[in-house]
């Protein structure tokens, strides 16, 4: 398939993981020339789009002992907090109203269950695959109340932040957001000041590029001195990606690269960001799965766009809700621990019956160690 399977290819494959292998023997055996310790460089992909392709196609088996993926919070579902699922209850159990979101949020567990145990109470919350089909229910449906429960990184943000514009436009008042948007850049940095990690380098989300650009990841490089490269999703995307950080760390250079160049532009998309400028404004995000508080990393409705902002519209207020205790999805997504060392993996947690969020998306951490196979081996020392 044209655009597909040229990045796919195998003998290109293989060039690339001997040429990964060359490059961290070479970072080996300078440190150890220099009579330092050698340790496994940590590399971060940010977003579970790349765990997902480094488990699907075999790649972290066939990377040398010197790296270490960490898998990074980059997965909308997986930091959203059990409380928001709660609100979205909440919502749905008010009179007249009708609460829509995409597949993976409905089957997230709040404290009270899923938004799928919830529909099946007999609440009416509605599957979509986008926010325009939620505007579109509206329409259907003059005289309820739509709410869309938004969610996601930089990647969503523009198609909702559309949405709103065209409710306005056309004057469609029945319809609202719960937004739960959150961005990526202070997101990292909450990683990046996270005690007890130590990263060598990033593998930045390609999508939220194609949409903000390369401009808001050079403090990675310029303030943290760690090289970033901004990665496709394909095998052969990824693999370059790595080889490209390896050869920045081998060369002492500190970085933003742009492997994904043929979507990703420096100036981002300026439709995208103007849409989004207009209708968000920054605000503090007082939980994310794992990270906690983490200053201005997430948006809300502008004032501009106040009617259709469901927060405002139903007054909510948020709770806190705490995770179950054996629950370690937080340690998970700050890349303290594998999905596997959770007491919980594979054994109360699985996809089909997930205790946590990254067990329940494509893109999270757990859901991709264990649809791709991987069980925790009687000896777990001997796992890398
Ligand atoms: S196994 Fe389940 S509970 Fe444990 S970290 Fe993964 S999703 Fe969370």
């Amino acid at each position: 398939m044209k655009y597909v399977d040229e990045f796919r290819d195998p003998e290109k494959a293989k060039a690339l993981i001997d040429a990964i292998h060359a490059k961290v023997s070479e970072i080996e055996r300078r440190v150890l020339a220099e009579g330092r310790t050698f340790k496994p460089l940590q590399l971060m992909e940010f977003c579970g789009g790349h765990t997902h392709t480094l488990f699907k196609y075999g790649i972290e088996s066939l990377l040398p002992d010197g790296i270490e993926m960490v898998h990074g919070p980059g997965c909308p579902v997986c930091v959203l907090p059990m409380g928001r699922v709660d609100d979205c209850i909440n919502i749905a159990s008010l009179p007249n109203v009708i609460l829509t979101t995409f597949g993976d949020a409905m089957r997230v567990p709040g404290s009270k269950g899923s938004l799928l145990d919830a529909k099946t109470a007999g609440y009416d919350i509605r599957m979509v695959y986008s926010p325009l089909d939620a505007l579109a229910l509206a329409k259907q449906n003059p005289t309820r109340e739509v709410v869309f429960f938004a969610l996601g990184f930089e990647t969503t943000m523009p198609s909702t932040a559309l949405t709103v514009k065209q409710a306005q436009r056309e004057g469609i008042t029945n319809f609202s957001l719960f937004c739960n948007h959150i961005t990526t850049a202070p997101t990292i940095e909450a990683v990046l000041n996270e005690p007890g990690l130590h990263l060598d380098g990033f593998l930045a989300p390609g999508h939220v590029s194609m949409v903000l650009g390369t401009e808001p990841f050079q403090f990675i490089a310029r303030d943290y001195g760690k090289p970033i490269v901004i990665t496709g999703f394909e095998p052969l995307d990824v693999l370059q990606s790595l080889l490209m950080t390896v050869t920045q760390i081998a060369e002492g250079r500190c970085e933003v690269e742009n492997q994904y160049s043929r979507v990703v532009q420096d100036a981002g998309n300026y439709s995208g960001l103007a849409a989004m400028a207009d209708v968000y404004q920054a605000c503090n995000v007082t939980e994310l799965r794992g990270l906690g508080e983490i200053g201005e990393a997430g948006v809300r409705v502008s004032d501009k766009y106040a009617q259709w902002d469901a927060e405002r519209k139903f007054s909510l207020v948020h709770k806190k809700v705490m995770e179950p205790e054996a629950c370690q999805c937080g340690e998970v997504i700050k890349g303290l621990i594998k999905p596997w060392q959770c007491k919980l993996y594979g054994k109360n947690c699985t996809p089909q019956h997930p205790i946590g969020a990254l067990m329940v998306s494509s893109e999270g951490a757990c859901a991709a160690y264990f649809n791709h196979g991987f069980r925790v081996p009687d000896d777990s020392s001997a796992v890398k």
